[in-house]
């Protein structure tokens, strides 16, 4: 269902304009409100009124004196009489000045602000601001046709004037990278930008590594994808990441960048997307939204420059995907009829080569900004069964006597035990509701490889858990025989510091069993909610390892780039007694990369 919604755009978006000869001009407002118009899909009922933004909100992201020279430069001929202070701030080449530049940027600035305002406040749950996403602009700088960054200034403002968390998408071909520079170290602020890897393409950044700066880290996302990526490739990228880190993040709101230059026909990327697939993401999002913001959700029209086939025709499929709208069939059948030429272009050589390579990609992002339990419960399309490495033991019950109160734990809880159980409102790893938390353990145990361990009180209700978990394909240790992944220890808020979680692992590693495995754990602070914990890095990495010390656990050396990233990082292992030699002499030779053996 879509609440009510808009779209924020009007013909005085038309001056932001650098030309006829310039990507970036006049005649995609005008070439995609009259196809929307011709279809029959929107009034003026439909306009969101907006108005520049205000300077308190531009200072949120830009500083004065940029927003000054852009007013400076404004005028006609001050570029052409001061080259040097113009090209001081990025107002030269492809973002040479134009009159009137600086209130034309304010003026986008301002539909994107009263676009987030309406969603956010609650007036509507979707807005379409077509000319907006002007991802690139810097704080003092105006970068790749970005003179101000409306999105940031617009989630700024949202950030602070509600307080929400917001997860923004970014699937222009080109790296977001403005947008996350501004919310680098903001832990309210997740960044997901899927692009044409910058090895090739502007800006050149959104590599896997970057994360985020403290307390940010783990909440800037990028998926640098291969050159020719079409949609089957793209479609794949973003679902196993996507969805997973929303429900990681918990966000408020949803704000999009849905450039449409990553389309086969566009001439600055190359990318391969058709319609079709963008179609496809655009549905992608809106489910999105609603699963997991109640539905919140701004677009933005982002890059996009084939004039004539290409954005027009993207923009009407998402206003229509966003507002419910049906565009005429004749019209989207003809729209996704080009895809068919598409795919004989997909079979050109190096198609295998890209796919590994993208696959790579995904699986070294899902390792670092996804927790274990989250990858279990979004598994990667195609992943089989698994390979059953959990041995069998009969179902135990313990005890715990924790200050607030006595403890039942227990081991091999099968899904349909868990789903009778209610859990503790203080455990929310990666969802917003109780009864959705207790859905994801249930999945967890219905996993062949996955076991959950719970404590909960005597009247029934969950107060903590361990997961042990087969690791995802592709990690370091996932071809080590014999070896599982502890991939959660929670314990609700009010349970904490009761030895609960010590004596959850303890319990969960008694079984005989285990002393012919090994079991490993990495505490990515990011993971396991350093941002809650109130804790300073080194004192949360202190408590962490003592929690599975206490559970027979070592921390150990590695060069995993994750662990060296954050002070707070961890790597533990416990090697059960029967592990034989050769293989716990494989597993130490895995913790430095290179070092790799392939043991049975
Ligand atoms: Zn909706
Ligand atoms: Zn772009």
């Amino acid at each position: 269902m879509s609440g009510a919604c808009a779209l924020a755009a009007d013909e005085r978006l038309a001056a932001y304009d650098f030309g006829p000869d310039h990507p970036f001009q006049a005649g995609r407002l005008a070439a995609g409100m009259s196809l929307l118009r011709a279809a029959g899909v929107l009034d003026d009922d439909d306009l969101l009124a907006f108005e520049p933004a205000a300077d308190a909100d531009l200072e949120l992201v830009h500083d004065r004196d940029y927003l000054d020279a852009l007013t400076r430069f404004s005028a006609p001929g001050a570029a052409a009489a001061d080259p040097a202070e113009a090209a001081r701030w990025g107002l030269v080449g492809d973002n040479r000045p134009f009159p009137g530049m600086a209130e034309a940027a304010r003026l986008v600035a301002g539909a994107t602000t009263a676009a987030l305002d309406a969603v956010a406040g609650g007036a509507l749950a979707h807005v379409f601001a077509p000319v907006a996403g002007l991802h690139h602009a810097q704080r003092r700088r105006a970068v790749g046709f970005c003179v101000v960054n409306d999105v940031a200034v617009a989630i700024a403002r949202c950030t602070t004037a509600w307080p929400l968390r917001v997860l923004y998408v970014d699937l222009d071909a080109h790296h977001g990278d403005g947008v996350q520079a501004a919310f680098y170290d903001d832990p309210r602020v997740c960044t997901v930008s899927l692009h044409e890897t910058g090895r090739y393409l502007f800006p050149g950044s959104g590599e896997v590594h970057e994360l985020g700066r403290p307390p940010g880290v783990g909440r800037s996302v990028n998926l640098p994808l291969e050159p020719r990526t079409g949609d089957d490739g793209f479609l794949a990228a973003f679902d196993a990441v996507v969805e997973p880190l929303a429900a990681a993040f918990r966000p408020d709101v949803l704000v999009t960048q849905n450039g449409c230059d990553g389309h086969a026909d566009d001439p600055l990327s190359d990318l391969d997307l058709s319609l079709r697939g963008l179609r496809a993401l655009a549905r992608r999002l809106h489910r999105l939204a609603h699963r997991h913001c109640q539905g919140r959700w701004v677009a933005t029209g982002g890059g996009g420059y084939d004039l004539d086939r290409v954005v027009p025709r993207a923009w009407a499929l998402l206003w229509a995907e966003l507002s419910g709208r049906r565009l005429p069939a004749r019209m989207t059948a003809d729209w996704l009829e080009s895809r068919r030429r598409q795919r004989r272009r997909a079979a050109a050589p190096g198609s295998r080569e890209r796919e590994e390579r993208n696959q790579r990609t995904v699986r070294a992002v899902r390792r670092l900004v996804l927790p274990p339990a989250v990858r279990v419960v979004y598994p990667l399309a195609g992943r089989d069964g698994g390979a059953g490495r959990l041995p069998a033991w009969e179902p135990r019950a313990g005890e715990h006597l924790a200050p607030g109160g006595p403890l039942v734990l227990r081991d091999r809880s099968p899904a349909s035990l868990l789903r009778r159980l209610e859990v503790d409102p203080g455990i929310h790893a990666f969802v917003r509701e109780a009864a959705q938390e207790r859905e994801v353990l249930a999945r967890i145990a219905e996993e062949p490889n996955g076991e959950v361990v719970v404590a909960h009180t005597p009247e029934g209700v969950v107060v903590g858990y361990v997961a042990v978990l087969d690791p995802e394909p592709g990690t370091r240790f996932a071809s080590l025989p014999g070896l599982l992944e502890v991939g959660a220890v929670e314990v609700a808020a009010g349970w904490r510091r009761g030895g609960v979680a010590g004596a959850l692992l303890r319990f969960a590693v008694e079984p005989d069993p285990f002393e012919d495995l090994i079991l490993i754990a990495s505490g990515l602070a990011w993971h396991w909610d350093l941002e809650q914990s109130g804790l300073s890095a080194t004192a949360y990495r202190r408590v962490l390892r003592r929690v599975f010390e206490v559970a027979g656990f070592e921390a150990l050396e590695t060069d995993e780039p994750e662990i060296a990233y954050h002070p707070a990082n961890l790597f533990v292992a416990r090697v059960g007694s029967r592990v034989p030699p050769a293989r716990r002499a494989a597993f130490t030779s895995r913790l430095v990369r290179g070092g790799h053996r392939e043991v049975r």
